[in-house]
């Protein structure tokens, strides 16, 4: 396998990588900042890139903001942006159940485990949700819950799909729903399986994780939609068209976003050392994937600086 090409300092190795690319996939938290605080440099980046002609799009994992929510917070942070540059996990999930998923006409109700940017994504789709951000399904199992779950009563017979993101409101009851619609046959979807998520600085439980229990209980393993599945890349491609050979993948995380990037045969893929995995995650022989590029930060692209 060949090793990484590394870039920073690099002055004509830079040039070759920019001009062997026409659209950059980024994505957001560890590449273009942590959490509120954007990385320095960053927004001149990406201004120079599409100076140079390039197109860049923002692919992010988090299902928890729409993608108005991250045009406003890119814009917010000197990245100005519109709607058709971002594309995230809540609106992957909601694309793939509107036109992909074939529903038959009365099971096409979705029970969310997940926040407010999942229902609104489904939302611009079209789909009826159940569940989600609900006040109704933020409180404790009762005896009377578990009975009109067993047999049925408390389910909405036109749910025939269980999505599952991050709900930071997650809970027995909204898992004891979302297992009896699994058992009842519903499609189990997830918005993305990211075990973790920074934040300040530390990791805590990501989407991955939240859907565990469910996973474990009902015996099923969920179609994923997020970086690194296959459904979001036939998305992003079907939405820009863009030549796979000439577009890079820029990522912090190897198991999500390189992996989306080489499972995608995109013609390159660019590690960034500014978020979750360090050089040492790519250089172990057992490594998920392999980057063809890396940098220390992404802003070292911009050598002209
Ligand atoms: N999921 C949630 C809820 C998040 O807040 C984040 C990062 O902020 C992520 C996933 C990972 O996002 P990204 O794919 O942009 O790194
Ligand atoms: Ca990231």
């Amino acid at each position: 396998m060949a090793s990484p090409k590394y870039l920073t300092g690099d002055k004509a190795a830079i040039e070759a990588f920019i001009d062997q690319f026409d659209t950059f996939l980024f994505d957001c938290d560890g590449v273009l900042w942590s959490g509120d605080h954007v990385f320095e440099g960053v927004p001149e980046t990406i201004g120079l890139l599409r100076a140079r002609g390039k197109r860049t799009v923002f692919v992010t994992n988090n299902s928890t903001k729409s993608r108005d929510e991250y045009v406003k917070k890119l814009t917010a942070l000197g990245i100005p942006s519109d709607v058709d540059d971002v594309f995230g996990s809540a609106y992957s999930s909601a694309v793939y159940i509107s036109r992909i998923l074939q529903l038959p006409a009365d099971k096409r109700k979705v029970f969310v485990i997940g926040e407010a940017g999942v229902e609104k994504e489904l939302a611009s789709e079209g789909v009826a949700v159940v569940g989600g951000t609900d006040e109704r399904f933020r409180r404790d199992i009762t005896p009377a819950d578990f009975a009109g779950i067993a047999d049925g009563s408390l389910l909405d017979p036109e749910v025939g799909v269980v999505l599952c993101g991050l709900d930071f409101h997650i809970n027995y009851l909204k898992l004891a729903y979302g297992l009896h619609y699994l058992k009842r046959g519903a499609v189990f979807l997830a918005t993305n399986t990211d075990s973790t998520l920074p934040l300040h600085h530390d990791l805590f439980l990501g989407a991955g994780s939240v859907m565990v229990p469910l996973a474990n209980a009902s015996g099923q393993k969920p179609l994923e939609l997020g970086k690194p599945s296959q459904a979001m890349m036939d998305a992003i491609e079907g939405k820009f068209h863009m030549d796979r050979s000439r577009t890079c993948m820029i990522g912090d995380r190897l198991n999500t976003d390189i992996k989306f990037g080489v499972d995608g045969k995109l013609g390159g893929t660019l590690h960034v050392e500014t978020g979750v995995d360090k050089k040492d995650a790519w250089q172990k022989p057992d490594a998920i994937a392999v980057p063809s590029f890396y940098v220390d930060k992404l802003s070292d692209l911009r050598h002209e600086a």
